[in-house]
């Protein structure tokens, strides 16, 4: 399998306390069904189990040069796919 171009592979790092979500993130998940009114995250295909450890992890994101939650890094428009403990970034300005 070729991987598609990417402009950057971004460590996933594991934290010790979950990283919230921004109100906007939350918003975007809220609006594309993929987080319910209570505030739940509903993705396709990821396990409670994979959330649970998502919720867990973050990335030190290079287009907006902060520490993000995985989850937000998960449902962002550059993330093309995780490999090895590495995000593939497209790396388009935001
Ligand atoms: S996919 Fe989005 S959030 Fe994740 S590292 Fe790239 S630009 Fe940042």
């Amino acid at each position: 399998m070729t991987e598609l171009p990417h402009k950057y592979e971004v460590p996933v790092k594991v934290v010790e306390k979950a990283i919230k979500l921004t109100d906007q993130t939350k918003l975007e998940l809220k609006a594309s069904g993929m987080m319910d009114d209570k505030g739940k995250l509903k993705l396709k295909g990821v396990s409670p189990k994979m959330l649970k450890r998502m919720k867990e992890e973050s990335v030190d994101c290079p287009v907006i040069k902060n520490e993000l939650a995985f989850i937000q890094c998960f449902v962002c428009s550059n993330f093309q796919s995780r490999v090895s403990g590495k995000v593939l970034c497209k790396g388009d300005p935001l």
